[in-house]
């Protein structure tokens, strides 16, 4: 799912720096007891490393608390990813650190028998 903006209608959005801006991150962290909401929702325990914007500033998003979330690093990397549009994150592993590959080891099962397939 992703959410379009218009674009025209939102001014350049300049986010807080310095003081206020690790204030104004730590009360935002503080919403979820510095944990990852993405993970939280998936029932995972994982702190979260960045507050990330639903709709990103590059894209004419809201510098407004609504407008953010807090996630951890691997989450981060995946939703930048689908804003982004990038066919796969930055690493090659999912949320959970597993490889997308489907050939990749941690992904095959049982023997990979090294036969030929009839
Ligand atoms: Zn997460």
């Amino acid at each position: 799912m992703r959410r379009r903006v218009d674009v025209s209608t939102s001014r350049p959005v300049e986010r807080l720096r310095g003081r206020a801006g690790q204030k104004q991150r730590k009360r935002r962290l503080a919403r979820t007891r510095g944990l990852c909401e993405r993970c939280l929702a998936r029932g995972l325990t994982r702190l979260a490393d960045v507050v990330d914007h639903v709709v990103p500033l590059a894209l004419g998003g809201s510098d407004d608390d609504q407008n953010t979330r807090n996630l951890c690093e691997p989450c981060h990397l995946e939703v930048t990813a689908e804003q982004f549009g990038f066919a796969s994150i930055g690493k090659g592993v999912d949320a959970n650190g597993r490889p997308l590959l489907s050939d990749h080891p941690w992904n095959a099962r049982g023997g990979t028998g090294g036969g030929s397939k009839v």
